[in-house]
Parts: structure tokens; C-alpha cells; sequence
């Protein structure tokens, strides 16, 4: 097994996996190679959990080439690219065809899906359960689906039309709640469970899957 030993004064050993999967050995300057491996031999199978996790969390980046998945509305479609296509980035329902382009294209298309497909149900949670807000923003952030200021400007990151549409509605609601309850208290998510009942589900499949979301 390959790892990286960093030797020091310490009394003890630690393993540490590093974002790239890596084991980092931490070890006391005398101890023997052998105790140290012996070591390693002994946590292989926590070893081997933790590095497969962090990989399968750590997505490589696309390349934009024909047969790459994207994500929209929960689903993936492939990507075809060729010369010949008329415009940048086009969507048929199937498939994603790009001519040339790559993360901008992208970026650009999600944002103006996020315009039609997602800002109406705004409207629509807003205007049937009597919110009311200001300014609507749209942005892209790596760890935040949205966010509602002191006077009822709210954000939201348009990476969000990969997520399915239950989990838009969700991050939508939930800022639409803020306008009333600027915290998290129990008469906030109370108020979240009275639009969306199942809305526990949208939020565990963006703490596990949402990462998915800024891979671009
Ligand atoms: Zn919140």
C-alpha cells in the first residue's frame, strides 16, 4: 500500500486519508517501518472504506466530450458533440448537443432553465400561501442552495435544476418560510411541513447527492 509518512516528536501513530484518497502515516521519529506497516496492515479494511467514500464523493470533472452524462431534473442525459449543430448547447429531452463549448455553455443553459422551469413555482408558492418577497437573485455557490436576507431578497443557486423537481421546490419553500421565520426554530419547519410533508427526503438527497450539483 502506498502512503505518505511524516515522521515528528509525536508519541503516537494516526492514518489520515486526504482529499485525494491518499493515506498520510503520522508516526513517532524512531519507530520502526516495520510497527508502522504492521499498523497499516491492521486498519486496511477502515483504510480501504474511507478512501472509496471520499472517491465516490469526489467526482472527476466532465470534459465536455460526446457520451458524458449531465445532470437535469434529477435524471442524466448524455452529451453529443459535433460540428454541425446550429447553436451552442441545445437539449431535445434525450440528450445534450453541444458544437463546441464546455462549464460556460453549461452554466449558461442551467441558468436559463432555471428561469422558466423553477422561478415560476416561486409564484406559485409565493402567491398560494400568501409570502411575499422582494428581489429574486440567481447564483452559483458551492455549498449553498439559498438564502433570504433581513429585508426579503432571496437567492438561490440555479445549479439546483440538476436536483429533481421535489428538491426545487424545496430549497424554494424553504426560503419562501424565511420570509416569515428568519431562523430555523420549530415554527419555521413546521411551517416547511405544512406546504411540503415529505420535504425531509429533498433535504437528505441534497446532503448526500448535492455535490453532484457544482461538479461542472
Ligand atoms: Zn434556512
Amino acid at each position: 500500500m502506498n502512503y505518505q509518512l511524516i515522521r515528528s516528536k509525536r508519541k503516537t501513530l494516526s492514518l489520515q486519508i486526504n482529499g485525494n484518497a491518499q493515506l498520510i502515516v503520522r508516526a513517532p521519529n524512531r519507530l520502526s517501518i516495520a510497527k508502522i506497516e504492521q499498523f497499516i496492515d491492521e486498519k486496511s479494511a477502515w483504510i480501504e472504506k474511507k478512501s472509496t467514500s471520499i472517491l465516490a464523493k469526489t467526482p472527476k470533472k466532465p470534459s465536455y466530450i460526446d457520451g458524458e452524462k449531465f445532470l437535469y431534473l434529477g435524471a442524466e442525459y448524455p452529451l453529443s458533440v459535433k460540428a454541425d449543430y446550429p447553436k451552442v448547447l441545445t437539449f431535445d429531452g434525450q440528450a445534450f448537443s453541444l458544437n463546441q463549448g464546455n462549464k460556460e455553455e453549461f452554466l449558461a443553459w442551467y441558468k436559463n432553465s432555471f428561469k422558466k422551469i423553477a422561478l415560476p413555482r416561486l409564484e406559485y408558492y409565493a402567491k398560494n400561501h400568501q409570502f411575499s418577497y422582494n428581489q429574486v437573485r440567481l447564483k452559483t455557490q458551492k455549498t449553498l442552495w439559498g438564502s433570504c436576507s433581513s429585508n426579503n431578497n432571496i437567492n438561490l443557486n440555479y445549479l439546483l435544476i440538476q436536483a429533481p423537481m421535489s428538491v426545487i421546490d424545496y430549497v424554494i419553500v424553504h426560503e419562501l418560510c424565511h420570509t416569515t421565520h428568519k431562523n430555523h426554530s420549530k415554527y419555521f419547519w413546521q411551517l416547511v411541513s405544512s406546504i411540503l410533508p415529505n420535504y425531509k427526503a429533498s433535504k437528505s438527497w441534497l446532503h448526500e447527492s448535492g455535490y453532484r450539483l457544482t461538479n461542472l
